[in-house]
């Protein structure tokens, strides 16, 4: 298994004033951030991340939600990254999630779930270079 994940925390977090609290449960659950910054997508750029789920009934919505306002992105590192994240952030929709998963301690709705998660080590490396270039993820290589 890989040990590189992508996170982003999703506009509705960063409007709700949670970076803060959502980054110390990532830390605390023994993940380490080595890139991170905030940006606001454009339709391009939230639909080619997204590209998977094109043609789904919720695809629309979700281009619209994630270029709402600014979100943010984080490459995390850990053992077996990607499916702990994935444990930690608990299921898509909130009602579904595990007690103490950050959707289930934050999320408010099943389309505004505050974070995201690569779903595979494949995933997670398309999605690292979705939004940082070799040069940010060497620069803050620690
Ligand atoms: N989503 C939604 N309605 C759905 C399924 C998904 O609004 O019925 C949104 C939600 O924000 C979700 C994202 O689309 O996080 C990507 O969906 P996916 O099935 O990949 O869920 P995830 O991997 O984020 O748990
Ligand atoms: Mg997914």
């Amino acid at each position: 298994m890989g040990n590189r994940t992508l996170a982003i925390i999703k506009p509705d977090a960063v409007k709700r004033n949670l970076i803060g609290q959502i980054i110390k449960e990532i830390t605390a659950a023994g993940f380490k951030i080595k890139a991170m910054k905030m940006v606001r997508l454009n339709k391009d750029s939230a639909g080619g991340f997204y590209e998977v789920h094109k043609g789904r009934p919720f695809y629309n919505n979700l281009v619209e939600f994630m270029t709402s306002g600014p979100c943010v992105p984080i490459v995390l590192e850990k053992d077996n990254a990607v499916l702990d994240f994935r444990k930690l952030i608990g299921a898509t929709d909130p009602a579904d999630a595990d007690e103490g998963t950050i959707r289930k301690l934050f999320a408010l709705s099943k389309s505004e779930n505050v974070i995201h998660g690569s779903d595979s080590d494949d995933n997670a490396a398309l999605e690292i270079a979705h939004f940082f270039s070799r040069k940010e993820l060497l620069e803050n290589y620690q």
